[in-house]
């Protein structure tokens, strides 16, 4: 392929990526989305492929088939509510190529730059390395969060601040004294050292960081997946993965930026860590203690209130999506609309487990779109609604969050339910959330439990409505 036709490939490349970008911001035209940047993914990769600097064909094919299958049987078995890990174990792919890939470039002997350019390209390859390596061990312990084998809760060493303060002063001083290095192998250990410190500050940033701070920890390392992809294009002086990079750096900053407005927090505080903690120590606000009596709830008696409810408003969690129960909520939905009873949705911003989880999943049930709400435009509603089903829902629903100020996730909005008639939940158990909080909407008086898997409910409530 002549570099005149790679150019074209990575404009068209570049376009689609935009395309899929625009496409992904509504649900209507998600899928539309994903198919314009799967086949500008498809265009850059044989782009490059065909490209005059690849040469080895038999690696590359080898590796491509290899890495593909992997992808594709993951992206075949991945339930929905496993897709946040594969989501995070992805982005510390990426990191760690951005490392590989930086050491590789570091080591080849064939680039030769002079002078000013010289420099330019140490400091492309240190930036590249260093957010790669921050990016990789963050997002497995991310990865171990979100699946449960490393605690969900913020673990904080003493004078933590201190602590990567000092990382951040050792990683400037070792780049400036990496960048003066003289050849290669004068170079090469100032690089091993940072790599390493930052390795383990991506660990230590991402275990300080527990509960309900998650999405916020996903999205950035998103954003940093981008920028150390980014910093891979100007080393390797590839403008289409400069521009996607860059595309994924800052689209993952903006959620983030989202992310952090929902929660009601400072972008500094989060990465800071210690949300869901109180003074130093990590909360207890009843973890798992009763606070008084609940009153429980037979599934046919929900089907009667519902029938009879006027206005009704349905909040999924993170429990819907375990339960795979938006069919049989969406077929409800359908019924009680046919009955005029006048159904819609309220959708937390972190409800589920990665950004807009609620709404992929209501959108698969094929629930109608103009009857979803943000949290925003529902709120005030509530004292109007007969009945609310929160259908695997916890932290999002957690009224501490407004009336206890020591309560680790105070300050966070959440969705009034309370401020309705009645409030069904439904859940399992007493256990807690995401953010290991008791939660008080369960023993208020006009709350009702009903308790068991959300499918099995769900689908008695159908039966009698
Ligand atoms: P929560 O995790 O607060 O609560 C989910 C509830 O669902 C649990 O209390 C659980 O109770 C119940 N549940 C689980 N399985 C079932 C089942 N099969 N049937 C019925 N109930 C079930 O979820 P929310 O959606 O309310 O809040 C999301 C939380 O996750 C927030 O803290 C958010 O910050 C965090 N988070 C969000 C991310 C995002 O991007 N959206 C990413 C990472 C974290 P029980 O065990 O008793 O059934």
């Amino acid at each position: 392929m002549t570099e005149g036709t790679i150019t074209v490939a990575y404009i068209a490349a570049s376009v689609l990526f935009i395309l899929a970008l625009g496409g992904l911001s509504n649900q209507e035209t998600a899928r539309k989305g994903n198919v314009y940047g799967m086949t500008g993914m498809l265009i850059a990769v044989l782009a490059t492929v065909l490209g005059a600097k690849v040469t080895g064909y038999g690696t590359v094919i080898v590796c491509m088939a290899i890495g593909g299958s992997i992808g594709f049987y993951l992206a075949k078995k991945v339930a929905m509510t496993e897709m946040p890990e594969l989501v995070a174990i992805l982005h510390s792919f990426v990191g760690l190529a951005a490392v590989l890939v930086g050491f590789a470039n570091y080591m080849d002997e064939t680039i030769q730059f002079e002078g000013a350019e010289h420099t330019i390209h140490n400091i492309e390859i240190y930036l590249g390395i260093l957010i790669g390596a921050v990016t990789f061990t963050g997002s497995v312990i991310a990865f171990g969060k979100l699946k449960g084998i490393v605690t969900s809760k913020p673990v904080l060493l003493k004078g933590r601040n201190a602590l990567n303060l000092g990382m951040l002063l050792l990683c400037i001083w070792l780049g400036v004294s990496f960048i003066g290095a003289e050849s290669t192998s004068g170079g090469m250990l100032p690089l091993i050292l940072m790599t390493l410190i930052a390795f383990a500050f991506g660990v230590h940033m991402v275990m300080a960081i527990g509960g309900a701070d998650m999405p916020v920890v996903i999205s950035m390392l998103n954003s940093y997946s981008g920028w150390a992809a980014a910093a891979t294009g100007f080393m390797l002086s590839n403008d289409l993965l400069i521009v996607t990079g860059a595309l994924v750096g800052s689209s993952g900053a903006i959620l983030s930026y989202i992310m952090c407005r929902a929660m009601n927090r400072k972008f500094l505080a989060v990465i800071s860590g210690g949300f869901g903690t109180s003074g130093g120590t990590v909360a207890s606000s009843g973890d798992g203690e009763a606070q008084g009596e609940v009153v429980p709830i037979s599934a046919e008696e929900t089907g009667e209130l519902l029938k009879n409810a006027h206005e009704v408003v349905i909040v999924p969690g993170y429990g819907m999506a375990v339960a795979q129960a938006q069919h049989v909520v969406s077929e409800i939905t359908r019924k009680l609309r046919e009955q005029k009873v006048n159904v819609r949705f309220a959708i937390h911003p972190v409800a589920g487990r990665m950004p807009g989880h609620m709404n992929v999943l209501l959108a698969e049930a094929k629930v109608p779109y103009d009857i979803v709400y943000e949290m925003e435009e529902l709120n005030e509603d509530f004292p109007d609604v007969d009945v609310v089903l929160v259908i695997g829902a916890n932290d999002i629903v957690n009224p501490d969050a407004q009336d206890n100020p020591s309560s680790p996730i105070a300050g966070m909005p959440v969705l009034e339910v309370w401020k309705a008639e009645t409030v069904i939940v439904m859940k399992r158990s007493m256990a807690t959330g995401y953010a290991g909080v008791q939660n008080p909407l369960f023993f208020k008086e006009n709350t009702r439990m009903l308790f068991g898997d959300a499918k099995a409910s769900v689908e008695a409530i159908l039966g009698s409505v």
